[in-house]
Order: C-alpha cells, then sequence, then structure tokens
C-alpha cells in the first residue's frame, strides 16, 4: 500500500489561489474518481471562532473553487459548511466574519449550516470509545469530501490539521459534549481517531488542501497561538499521511500526537513516510524552509506520568487559567464547557471548578479574548 502527496512551495506563484490549483493538479490524476461526476461536493473548511487566524484562510478556498470551475463543476453543485466550536454561533457568522461566506456568494455556493439540519446517528464500527456520533447531514449526503484544514497547534490534541479537521462534521454543542468520552489527551487521541475511522469507512471519495502557508504554533493554540509562515501547500487523499508529513516538515515525532499515534496503530491510513511518494518540492527541501513546530508540551506532561506514575500526573496535570486582565465577562466559556465546571454569573468573571474540570481546554480554544490559559498545577496539584 502506497499513497501520494503533492507539495508547492506558495512562494514560486503569485498567489495563494494559483498555487492550490497548482497543488491539486499534481495529484488529480490519483484521486481514484471523476470529480466532474459528483452532484454534491462538500467543501469543509475550519471555521473554529471568528478569529481569522484560527480558521482555514479564505485564498484557500478560492483556489478549490477556481480548480473546479476549470475542470468544469457547475457551482451549484458545490456547497461548503463546517460547524464552530462556539454553541451560539453558527458556520455561517464565522463565515461572514472572516471572508468565506462572501467568496461562496461571489462563486453562486451553496453555504450550509450543519447545525440547521437534524443529524444523522451513524455507529462506528471497532470504536475505541466513541462507539456512536451524530453526523452533520450534508456531510453524510455529500458525494465527494474535500477537507479543508489549517496546521495549527493544539492545547490538548497536541495538533489540529487533516484528521482532526472531521471533528466538526459533529454539529454545534454536540462536539463540546463528545469530548467527556476523552478525558485525558490519550482518551482523546482516541475518540478523534473514532470519528476519522467513521468518515474513512463512509466518505471514499474525498481528499484534503491543507493549509501549511501561514501556521499556528505554541500552548495557546488553535485559537490564540502564534502565526508563522511555512509557505507550504499540501494535497492528497490519505489524512494519516498528510499528518504525518506535516509533522515531519515541522520536525515532531507523529507518534507524540495522540490521535495520530491511535490511528496508526489502527491503520486508519499510511502511517509510514517510507510509503509515502511525494510530488512536487520534496520533503527535505520542505524540512529545510521550515523551522520546528512548537506544540503544547503534552508529551513531557505524559512522559512525566509514564515515569512517575500518579504524583508527577497530578503536579504537571494542566487545568484552565484565567488572565483577568483580558477577560470581558461574556460568558461564552461557561457555555461551552462540557463538564459544567465554569460557574458564571452576569457581570463576574467566570470561575473554574477544578474537581469537574477534564482539561478539554474547548473553554481556551473559544475565548475570543485568549483570556484563558493551561497551567500545570505544580506542587498544589499532590492535594487534588
Ligand atoms: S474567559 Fe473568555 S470566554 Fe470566558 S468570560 Fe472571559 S472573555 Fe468570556
Ligand atoms: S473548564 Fe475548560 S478545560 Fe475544564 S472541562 Fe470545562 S471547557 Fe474543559
Amino acid at each position: 500500500m502506497s499513497t501520494k502527496i503533492s507539495i508547492v512551495n506558495v512562494k514560486e506563484f503569485e498567489t495563494i489561489p494559483e498555487a492550490v490549483i497548482s497543488a491539486i493538479k499534481l495529484i488529480e490524476n490519483d484521486l481514484g474518481f471523476d470529480i466532474t461526476q459528483s452532484e454534491k461536493i462538500l467543501l469543509k473548511p475550519n471555521l473554529l471562532t471568528s478569529k481569522k487566524d484560527a480558521c482555514t484562510q479564505p485564498a484557500f478556498v478560492e483556489g478549490v473553487i477556481s480548480y473546479l470551475k476549470e475542470v468544469g463543476v457547475p457551482m451549484s453543485n458545490v456547497y461548503l459548511g463546517d460547524s464552530p466550536g462556539q454553541s451560539e454561533k453558527f458556520g455561517s457568522d464565522v463565515a461572514k466574519e472572516i471572508g468565506i461566506y462572501d467568496l461562496c456568494e461571489v462563486h453562486g455556493i451553496n453555504f450550509i449550516n450543519f447545525e440547521a439540519n437534524k443529524p444523522i446517528i451513524e455507529k462506528i464500527e471497532g470504536a475505541s470509545s466513541l462507539k456512536e456520533i451524530r453526523v452533520a447531514r450534508a456531510v453524510k449526503e455529500c458525494d465527494i469530501l474535500i477537507n479543508l484544514p489549517r496546521l495549527k497547534s493544539h492545547i490538548e490534541a497536541t495538533m489540529t490539521g487533516a484528521i482532526k479537521n472531521y471533528w466538526g462534521i459533529i454539529p454545534g454543542g454536540l462536539k463540546a459534549n463528545y469530548h467527556l468520552y476523552g478525558k485525558t489527551a490519550k482518551q482523546f487521541g482516541e475518540v478523534l481517531a473514532d470519528n476519522f475511522s467513521w468518515v474513512v469507512k463512509n466518505k471514499q471519495k474525498r481528499f484534503t488542501v491543507y493549509d501549511l502557508q501561514n501556521i499556528m504554533e505554541g500552548s495557546m493554540g488553535p485559537g490564540g497561538g502564534k502565526m508563522v509562515d511555512w509557505d507550504l501547500i499540501l494535497v492528497g487523499t490519505d489524512e494519516l499521511a498528510l499528518d504525518i508529513v506535516a509533522m515531519e516538515i515541522g520536525k515532531i515525532k507523529p507518534s507524540s500526537v495522540p490521535h495520530l499515534k491511535n490511528a496508526m496503530e489502527r491503520g486508519l491510513g499510511i502511517g509510514n513516510v517510507e510509503e509515502i511518494e511525494i510530488l512536487g518540492v520534496s520533503l527535505e527541501e520542505a524540512k529545510k524552509q521550515v523551522p520546528k513546530f512548537k506544540v503544547p508540551g503534552g508529551t513531557f506532561t505524559s512522559f512525566i506520568a509514564y515515569m512517575t506514575g500518579h504524583i508527577g500526573y497530578k503536579i504537571y496535570k494542566k487545568f484552565p487559567k484565567l488572565l483577568k486582565a483580558k477577560c470581558i465577562k461574556c460568558g461564552e466559556c461557561a457555555q461551552n464547557c462540557p463538564a459544567a465546571a465554569i460557574e458564571f454569573k452576569e457581570g463576574d468573571f467566570p470561575i473554574f471548578l477544578r474537581n469537574k474540570c477534564i482539561s478539554c481546554f474547548c473553554c481556551a480554544e473559544l475565548c475570543s479574548e485568549i483570556a484563558i490559559e493551561a497551567k500545570t498545577r505544580g506542587l498544589s496539584g499532590l492535594f487534588h
């Protein structure tokens, strides 16, 4: 078994959309299906929050639309949708704020709010934790799925990219509730791999256009990390292979990312870089032009937990910490906490209840003011 991935350097093109078209063309004969024969193509960007940096860049969406037009796909057959993390926001709210909704209007593409229709209940065969999910109807019903992730560091999952972007196929606040199945980083990795396994089994016609042009890194990702230019675009049909190549480029061991490790163990794609054929820019060249990807220190926490068992884990386990100077007392964090671990009264700062908190960091991910950071408990953790 092997797979192909195209890599292009955005700097070799006048614009990002041109680079996207070129990256897709390098691989179009290996997609395994005819894109012009579809009646329902769904574009699935990352519309996490109304912060532009936290979402797929509109230029990537524009590049995919231009490619589809070029090969003769009628725009009436193209749909775009996602479900943001914030329970009180629709995908269209975020898309309007970051400029993707305008693109859909200009090109006559149908925008779909995943929350607008009743989700479909789907069983996940062979799941480790998540035996059943609610999937957005638009995802279930599309013929071809085009995944449009952006590479970002992730406070709980270490990184988010090709596989993690499918977390958004679960509509609205349900996503946060499913965090309860994965209370540790390792368990959450299993949950993400379970969700991904549904995609692998049910959506065979799909490919990914991966935004590695301007990535997010550091401990405040995926909502408010530091932006760095990598100037790369990856395209392929195997999300695990794509995430592994992205981690190779960023000099991060893929097995240190819980959901990648789990997906590799379960054979949910190509997990060995030797079995990936690169088209375009070589892996070595790509590695040279990119600095080391800075991810949150989950690996160290896990290592300590492994080495010293419970004591180290108690000290190094992370909890949300409020940065009062930034907090605007909006209460959004409390509305999105799946464990009801945040008390909020109108006009007051939120209060985090450590005995209930499962350290999922949905609160940090969705706080528009970047007013929540992950902090280890230190020695006080021994008393929890
Ligand atoms: S921490 Fe963020 S989400 Fe929570 S109340 Fe403050 S500003 Fe709002
Ligand atoms: S307080 Fe934050 S980290 Fe803790 S369970 Fe709630 S959303 Fe997750």
